[in-house]
């Protein structure tokens, strides 16, 4: 196998990249080619970390702990990466829309909040700090001094998904060195060239060289980093399977989650019914639909359902899907043609048990058009799983109770809407609707990256967001002095 030059070529740009995998302070060659979703066409260059590299990189990285790294620099090599995340704003889009599912618009939105996420973990130090041990809160303290502080849980095993190639990156990587750990980054393999020039800009931000590894390749690249004993942390983005299957290969150890959902928004009929049309359409559709938040089941009171339900169909319409490069496209493609088409056979699927399509339902290669879905039987998995494409089911409700029982029961939500004008109805769902964020006169599809992030049940285990993750990635170790 020949060895390509580093670089992204995108349309007449070409983006200098660093190597195909870093590994053992070191960048690798690049040989395997990363193509645009769209047609096809290469646009970079990464490597195919073997197993032995990454346990190689795995032992580097464990023994790499025992250098010391002060807080102090911690931040402040991730505020100069914020920085210089910021003054590489046009890399760092062109990068993500080529190699990735966003347009450019959405691509640009990535990138800010990449910057908002490294500006965070720059000032999430105060998470470590310890307390003083209670001791004389029982007699058997008497005496006795003490404190605990939090530590670094060791070497933290970060994997990601294809969809937020960047903001999701930082999310896992930036949290876990600013708690003193060493991180060992596996990117989706659709999207290895962003993560690459992410290393890139730590390095240069002041990040050790021995405290950061990313290796490129697929599930055999992934399995060798959950299966690895030294691994303290495996900190995982991405779908309910591969969740599964890292449960059965990690062993003990810690395991982080963040996975997907089956997002509701409740639509009142107090609410502001065109307000909640634009969110639900771009909270539907935004990403192609793949997006973790994605808004997938609407519940429309019965008395606003036929005007909300031509607010959304009108709005639906006028989205226009087509290329990612273009300024006028609002839905880029799918990631390839197989998750095109298992979007078109779900939705064919519920047709063909009773649905009706009031808008897209047809695929166009790596495209599918944005869709509206009604009266979806019960059990289809368009209610029950997560679609990841552009979908939206419509349903009314008569009572609230039956209701909060279907938005609840049909899937599991990461985040769900409420629209409602009326304080009482906005608390009364936001107790009942089980997830880890009710959103009100918002529907699912909105976080900062300062909130706690995460779900209940198949939707992930512990949260993200800068300080929770802090948390989550180090433990308070305590001193006690006897008499
Ligand atoms: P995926 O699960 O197919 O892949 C995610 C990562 O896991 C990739 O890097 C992949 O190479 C790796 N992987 C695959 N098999 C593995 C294995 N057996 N062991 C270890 N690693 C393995 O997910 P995807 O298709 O890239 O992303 C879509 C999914 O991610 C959706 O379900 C979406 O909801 C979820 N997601 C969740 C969040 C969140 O924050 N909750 C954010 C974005 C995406």
């Amino acid at each position: 196998m020949t060895t390509a030059a580093a670089a992204a070529t995108v349309g007449d740009r070409t983006v200098a990249l660093p190597g195909g995998a870093f590994v053992q302070g070191c960048w690798t060659p690049a040989p395997i080619p990363v193509t645009d979703p769209e047609d096809g066409a290469v646009v970079g260059y990464a490597a195919q970390t073997t197993v032995d590299e990454v346990s190689g990189a795995i032992g580097h990285l464990a023994a790499s702990l025992r250098n010391e790294w002060p807080t102090w620099e911690r931040e402040r090599a991730l505020g100069r990466a914020a920085a210089a995340i910021a003054d590489r704003y046009e890399k760092f889009t062109t990068l993500i829309a080529a190699e990735g599912i966003k347009t450019v618009a959405e691509a640009r939105d990535e990138v800010a909040r990449c910057v908002e996420t490294l500006r965070l973990a720059a000032s999430a130090s105060g998470e470590l700090l310890g307390e003083s041990l209670p001791f004389d809160a029982t007699p058997r303290g008497a005496g006795k001094i003490g404190w605990y502080v939090r530590e670094p849980l060791g070497v933290v095993g970060a994997i990601t998904p294809y969809n937020d190639p960047l903001n999701l990156v930082a999310h896992k990587v930036a949290p876990t060195l600013l708690a003193g750990n060493g991180v060992i980054l596996k990117p989706s393999e659709h999207t290895p060239l962003t993560a690459l020039a992410f290393a890139e800009v730590l390095l240069e931000a002041g990040v050790p060289r021995d405290r950061i590894a990313v290796v490129c390749g697929g599930t055999d690249v992934g399995q060798a980093i959950v299966s690895d004993p030294r691994i303290a942390v495996v900190s995982f983005t991405g779908g309910p399977r591969t969740a599964e299957s890292i449960t059965r290969t990690a062993g003990v150890k810690k395991l982080l989650m963040e996975l997907g959902g089956n997002n509701p928004t409740v639509v009142c009929e107090d609410a502001d019914l065109e307000l909640a049309a634009d969110a639900v359409v771009d909270g539907a559709f935004g990403a192609a639909g793949q997006n973790c938040l994605s808004v997938q089941r609407v519940y429309v009171h019965a008395q606003a359902y036929d005007r909300f339900l031509d607010y959304v169909v009108t709005r639906t319409k006028r989205k226009r899907v087509g290329s990612k490069r273009a300024a006028d496209s609002d839905i880029g493609p799918l990631v390839n043609e197989r998750a095109a088409r298992e979007v078109e056979h779900l939705v064919d699927r519920a047709v063909g048990d009773g649905a009706r399509a009031l808008s897209g339902a047809r695929r166009h290669g790596v495209f599918y058009e944005p869709t509206v879905l009604v009266e979806v039987p019960e059990g289809s998995e368009v209610l029950t799983a997560e679609i990841f494409g552009p979908v939206v089911a419509v349903e009314p409700f008569i009572s609230y109770a039956a209701v909060v029982a279907s938005a609840n029961t049909a899937g599991q939500a990461l985040h769900a809407g409420v629209f409602t004008a009326s304080v009482a109805t906005a608390k009364t769902l936001s107790q009942q609707l089980h997830a880890g964020c009710v959103l009100v006169n918002a529907t699912s599809d909105f976080r900062i990256d300062a909130m706690p992030f995460g779900g209940f049940g198949l939707t992930g285990i512990g949260r993200e967001g800068v300080r929770h993750a802090v948390r989550e990635l180090s433990a308070p170790k305590s001193v006690v002095l006897a008499e």
